[in-house]
């Protein structure tokens, strides 16, 4: 075990204890380790801490950790891959290969080429409960029409996916209901919500699935990729 397998190992410990303090059942609750901005290593040491999902922003970061760790003597770590970040149309071809679960579906022409690439994919349907353009997510009340689009392309919906609003404890869950009762109203699964600085607000709103990165990494090193 390295020095960071230790430091991931630990820093899960304490990220599953904050997910039980809030109420939510720690095997309940999937913690996806999320390593935009983070070295391979960093892959490596989520896989090692028994965190075998792994989520990334960017596809040209994801299937460039993918490939580096396919080179890796022994073989690469068992990791699922999840895409959270905005995606656009052209680069579903090049994750299509990569991507168990696509978290940030918000329209049709990047459903229609999910269902393209990677015919009958998992997939979240992003929310925007931010009402910034920056994020993504289609507003809540396209919500049903895009989920509906979704399931007559054959992709499979398992659920939504949002990112907590930018405001007050009272604000943020405000958002995070909309997406839970949305998600109970449409009879879906997964609610993908809460990241390192909201998870608590999250849980108590009944996320599925927290998507943390700097709780478990620290801060993100290096500059984001543009152009994605
Ligand atoms: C970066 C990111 C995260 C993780 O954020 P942290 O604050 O580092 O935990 C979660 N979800 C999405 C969509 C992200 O872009």
């Amino acid at each position: 075990m390295t020095a960071l397998d230790e430091r991931v190992q630990q820093a899960a410990a304490l990220v599953r204890r904050r997910i039980e303090a809030a109420g939510g059942d720690p095997e309940a609750v999937q913690l996806l380790a999320v390593t935009k901005g983070q070295p391979v290593d960093a892959v490596a040491a989520a896989a090692a801490a028994g965190l075998a999902d792994v989520g990334e922003s960017y596809v040209q970061e994801l299937t460039s950790k993918a490939e580096q760790l396919a080179g890796l003597a022994g073989g690469p770590p068992a990791v699922r891959w999840h895409l959270i970040g905005r995606l656009q149309r052209n680069k579903v071809r090049q994750a299509a290969p990569y991507v168990h679960l696509w978290q940030s579906i918000d329209r049709l022409s990047v459903a229609a080429e999910v269902a393209n690439r990677a015919p009958g994919a998992a997939v979240l349907v992003q929310v925007n409960v931010t009402g910034s353009d920056q994020q993504g997510g289609c507003p809540p009340a396209r919500v049903p029409a895009v989920v509906e689009a979704c399931t007559d392309l054959g992709l499979d919906v398992r659920g939504l996916m949002a990112i907590g609003a930018q405001g007050n404890d009272a604000e943020v869950r405000a958002g995070f209901r909309t997406v839970r009762d949305l998600a109970d109203r449409l009879g879906l699964p997964e609610r993908s919500m809460g990241m390192s600085g909201d998870l608590e607000i999250a849980v108590g709103e009944g996320s599925t699935m927290v998507r943390v990165g700097t709780a478990l990494f620290g801060p993100r090193g290096g500059s984001q990729p543009v152009g994605n």
